[in-house]
């Protein structure tokens, strides 16, 4: 007999992590491999956040901090959502994570009985259907298309509400797509959700900076805020400022559900590290024009992948609106032939051959619950990056 709970028996760990060990161990075998499946990016926490840190340390902000996170953090989001996102919260509607995954976690710890639905859009993060699941909620899938950029769209949220759904989880701009909703699509979306008073929206946004050719990030509260009652934002310090080993996330919301977020977290983690809350205190408080820096730089990697990738037969690609990936079709490639003659039968299979082969690491689709599609990381130093699209252009025209 197992001692694995029946319903966690097929429970997978997260894939991207499954490809980076791969990446390590075939590095450490003496290969080359460009790694393109990590999503975080390459700049490096800027120094005024790690002095922060050290000046934390060194006053001794050490011990337990309180569990919903320090007061000063929740304050500096609550400035935050007023100066980004014209958004008005108390520190009491905040609550400070171990990154926003543990936002989403506790989210679901507190709200999921048995057989929930949640609406997840496909290309999905690839932690949220485990999330849903291990806390015995059913992920009710929705498959955007390519043509309309990923994006989820009105008729299709009407037709997958149903009596159970629970939750609609919605990312924006979105991982893996880079999807980036408009005012207008937002406005129609809020028209369906209307409709469905019982169902809550769960809005990532923790890519909320990172948005390209003048399109601008708005929250679906800003368009429609009559949905703040039933709305958990979640965010984090990850991305917006290159702080994924921090491990700081924040949600926000109505204070009822934040409290019971609350009482979960107080039984599990007790919240995150004290000495990440008052870097993050710096990071969300001080000069925001880092940001904009790095846009800059994602921007060209990403015109750059875009033009190579679309240059080869069988791949393509939408230039992404948001985030750093580019999620690229193989649909062309599928069915093709290796030269030791393995058959290219699935994305899997593609991004295994790219790996194994030509020493490059991206994440199949399949693990974002669309295929056939890969992902590229672009946070990735631009040489690297030519390099690595050179290689898959290679190892395409040797495929027949
Ligand atoms: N949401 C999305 C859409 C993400 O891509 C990620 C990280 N890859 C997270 C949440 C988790 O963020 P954190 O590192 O702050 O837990």
């Amino acid at each position: 007999m197992t001692i694995i709970a029946e319903h966690l028996q097929e429970l997978k760990g997260s894939a991207v992590s499954r490809v980076t060990v791969r990446a390590k161990q075939l590095e450490s075998e003496g290969r080359d491999i460009i790694r393109l499946s990590a999503g975080e990016p390459d700049c490096g926490t800027p120094d005024h956040i790690k002095i922060a840190a050290i000046k934390a340390i060194t006053e001794g902000k050490t011990q337990y901090p309180l569990i919903q996170g320090i007061p000063e953090l929740r304050e500096a989001i609550c400035r935050k959502l007023k100066r980004d996102n014209e958004l008005s919260y108390t520190p009491e509607e905040v609550i400070v994570s171990v990154g926003c995954k543990q936002v989403i976690f506790n989210a679901m710890v507190a709200t999921l009985n048995p057989e929930d639905e949640v609406i997840v859009p496909t290309p999905y993060f690839v932690s949220y259907p485990s999330m849903i699941e291990i806390n015995r909620g059913k992920p009710v899938f929705i498959s955007t298309r390519q043509e309309n950029r990923f994006k989820l769209t009105p008729e299709d949220l009407e037709k997958a509400i149903s009596t159970k759904t629970r939750w609609v989880f919605i990312n924006n701009p979105g991982n893996p797509s880079g999807a980036v909703y408009t005012k207008e699509e937002f406005q129609a979306l809020a028209e369906v959700l209307r409709r469905h008073p019982k169902v809550w929206i769960l809005s990532d946004d923790i890519y909320e900076f990172m948005t390209f050719d003048g399109v601008k990030f708005c929250s679906l509260l800003q368009v429609a805020p009559d949905l703040k009652g039933r709305t958990l934002i979640a965010n984090g310090v990850s991305k917006a400022y290159a702080m994924t080993g921090w491990r700081v996330g924040y949600g926000v919301g109505p204070a009822n559900l934040i409290k019971t977020m609350l009482k979960v977290q107080s039984q599990s983690t007790s919240g995150t590290c004290s000495i990440s809350q008052w870097a993050s205190v710096a990071a969300l408080d001080s000069d925001q024009s880092l940001i904009e820096k790095y846009n800059k730089v994602l921007k060209e990697r990403r015109d750059l992948v875009v033009s190579i990738i679309n240059s080869i037969e069988g791949l393509s690609c939408d230039a992404p609106q948001g985030a750093f990936y580019c999620y690229i079709s193989c649909g062309g490639i599928i069915g093709k032939k290796t030269p030791r003659g393995d058959i290219i039968a699935t994305d899997f299979d593609f991004s295994n051959f790219l790996m194994e082969e030509c020493g490059v690491a991206v994440v199949h689709g399949e693990a974002f619950g669309l295929s056939p599609y890969f992902r590229i990381s672009y946070a990735t130093e631009i040489e690297k990056l030519k390099l690595a699209c050179t290689k898959i252009a290679e190892a395409c025209s040797v495929l027949c």
